[in-house]
This record gives C-alpha cells, structure tokens and sequence, in this order.
C-alpha cells in the first residue's frame, strides 16, 4: 500500500488520497484512534500526527 508509513492528516493536506483510494478506505474501517489536532479517525494510530484512543 502506498499510503504506508505516511499520517492520514498529511495524505489528506497533500490531496494525494485519489493515488491510493482503495488503501485510505482500509484506514477508516473500524477505526481505533483519532487525531485531537485534526479530528480524522484512523483503524492505524501511526496515521494521525496526534492520536488518541477512541
Ligand atoms: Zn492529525
């Protein structure tokens, strides 16, 4: 997966979401933390600048 070892509140600031669509779907599904800076929910808390659990 492309987006792998990048913060999904980066992928989304870039706009480079359309290269990997597919994979930022997996990201969200159940998702297990937030980020209090950006308000996005991630399954992977190595996807937000500042997680925390939900
Ligand atoms: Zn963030």
């Amino acid at each position: 997966m492309k987006l792998k070892g990048k913060t999904l509140c980066k992928l989304v600031k870039d706009e480079v979401l359309d290269e990997d669509l597919e994979g930022y779907k997996e990201l969200l599904r159940e998702p297990t933390h937030f980020c209090l800076k950006c308000g996005r929910a991630c399954n992977d808390k190595k996807c937000l600048c500042k997680p925390e659990k939900l």
